[in-house]
């Protein structure tokens, strides 16, 4: 593994939304995994935590339930249960390899026992339950050279690259980078020649494929 630093990140409204706490569940996950990933995210995440920590204390004190601190102090005890030691065990050494937490926490097992489904040649996608509303996650493995769709879509497409790298029209990503796609972007992503690409992406919205084979494919990712 060639682990460097990223060189797409997130966008600074994301970073702010994520120490605010405000992110829905599917682009927390993909936040903190990327932050994983990226010390420079890493340090702007802090710097904000540091100011949102500032402008609470000088918020008005509120009254602490008085089990408040049994409760805390209960939750240091906790320790992982039997079921999470199995579940961790049964995740092997690839998958600890390209899958860094806490999203390997939600796959929950090791890549190559999950359920992938086929969306075309040499593309597996694995759904996700993280997603809510018009919020959709997902991974998506595809071989060396692999050509996506050609796609748009109604809002916000974010993809995290775990593992190889691919090519659109603004870019080359790989390990650890973002690209942020929004209704206005049309690509076709093509994954470099050399080594599959795994990423995780969350769509906020739905899909509208474009291109030749657009209307033929669009069955397939359940629009
Ligand atoms: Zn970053």
């Amino acid at each position: 593994m060639t682990d460097t630093t990223p060189v797409f990140h997130l966008e600074p409204e994301v970073l702010l939304a994520y120490s605010a706490g405000s992110l829905d569940e599917a682009n927390s996950v993909l936040t903190a995994t990327h932050l994983a990933l990226c010390p420079r995210c890493r340090h702007e995440v802090a710097r904000l935590d540091a100011v949102g920590g500032i402008l609470t204390t000088q918020l008005a004190p509120t009254a602490l339930a008085s089990d408040a601190l049994t409760a805390v102090l209960a939750r240091l005890d906790e320790v992982p249960s039997p079921v999470e030691d199995k579940v961790a065990a049964a995740i092997d050494d690839e998958t600890r390899h390209w899958v860094p937490e806490p999203l390997r926490h939600y796959i929950g097992t090791s890549l190559s026992a999950l359920p992938w489904k086929r969306r075309g040649f040499a593309i597996h996608e694995l759904p996700l339950s993280l997603g809510a509303g018009s919020v959709r996650a997902s991974l998506i493995r595809t071989g060396g050279g692999a050509a996506l769709p050609a796609h748009s879509h109604d809002g916000v497409e974010t993809t995290l690259v775990l593992r190889g790298a691919f090519r659109d029209d603004s870019g080359r990503y790989a390990r650890g980078d973002v690209s942020t796609a929004t209704s206005a972007d049309d690509h076709r992503p093509v994954a470099d020649p050399d080594d599959e690409c795994l990423c995780f992406s969350v769509i906020d919205g739905s899909l509208r494929l474009t291109g030749r084979f657009g209307r033929l494919l669009n069955p397939f990712i359940r629009i």
